[in-house]
């Protein structure tokens, strides 16, 4: 059965996001191991640990994604933000070793208008680091949506990956930041070249999620504001080409869409996702 969960809050213990998961019929999450707004992190409790682990496997839900806090620059020319940066991205990667998660995936940053070659040999190194100062969890680059500075082109997550080339540096696709960022994916043909290029670029074999949500902004708006399924720019057809596309196929989709009330992914976008499975 294909993985289709949402991203779910683990507010007051990591196991609400089990019932959470349950609640709108997911069989795979994602959460922020903390808050999403704030630097602080701490480490689970093991006795949360062990109840997560222990009720993950027995409602085969996996794989669990973490998702690193927003405020994360891993190009910050700022000392105590990449500081920050690079302390939160470790403690959510050892968080993550710990509950046997998928991996930590996260927005690599901005370089504020400097360009990427500026700061390319500060994310290569600031990566190892974070690489070196943990174990038994991947560290996943997500794509944006071409906003001005930002950093996650497939061409610059294709460098990144190379160049530190260790196994445990993945790719998350985010169909909106795609589509916003100037693919069209509605047109197979655009689909297709896209999915070429990511194969050039060696980056097809390192995705391990799709972070499924419709966009709220127009193709190539450069402005990220994720929509429930159907409800965006993109449309059912547009995912559902998409998510049935052979080369994506078999991966999990992680919505991290608003729902009716802005409390986030629920059952009817779940099902409306598992009823465009081909
Ligand atoms: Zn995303
Ligand atoms: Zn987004």
């Amino acid at each position: 059965m294909r993985r289709i969960g949402g991203h779910v809050s683990m507010a007051g213990s990591l196991l609400n996001s089990v019932t959470n998961t349950l609640k709108i019929g997911g069989n795979c999450m994602q959460i922020f191991a903390g808050s999403p707004r704030l630097w602080f992190r701490k480490p689970f409790p093991e006795d949360q640990v062990q109840g997560f682990i222990k009720e993950t496997k027995k409602e085969n839900i996996s794989p669990i994604f973490i998702h690193a806090l927003y405020l994360v620059n891993l190009a910050s020319q700022k000392e105590d933000i990449l500081t920050k940066s690079i302390d939160s991205l470790v403690m959510d990667m050892q968080n993550g070793a710990r509950i046997n998660s998928a991996g930590v995936i996260v927005h690599i940053g901005s370089h504020m208008g400097t360009g990427f070659e500026s700061v390319k040999d500060q994310l290569v190194a600031v990566i190892e680091r974070v690489l070196a100062s943990t174990k038994n969890c991947d560290l996943i680059l997500e794509n944006d949506a071409g906003q001005n500075g930002k950093i996650g082109s497939p061409e610059e997550i294709s460098f990144l990956i190379k160049k530190i080339a260790n196994p445990r540096v993945k790719m998350c696709l985010d169909s909106a930041h795609l589509f916003e960022s100037g693919v069209d994916i509605r047109d197979a043909k655009q689909l297709k070249n896209f999915l070429q290029t990511l194969d050039n670029l060696k980056l097809t074999d390192k995705l391990v999620c799709l972070h499924l949500n419709d966009s709220a902004t127009k193709l190539g708006s450069h402005k990220d504001m994720h929509a429930n399924i159907g409800e965006g720019e993109i449309g059912l057809e547009g995912l559902k080409n998409l998510i049935n596309h052979p080369s994506l196929s078999s991966l999990p989709l992680i919505l991290e869409v608003p729902g009716d009330n802005r409390s986030g992914c629920d059952a009817k976008n779940i099902s409306l996702v598992r009823s465009l499975l081909s």
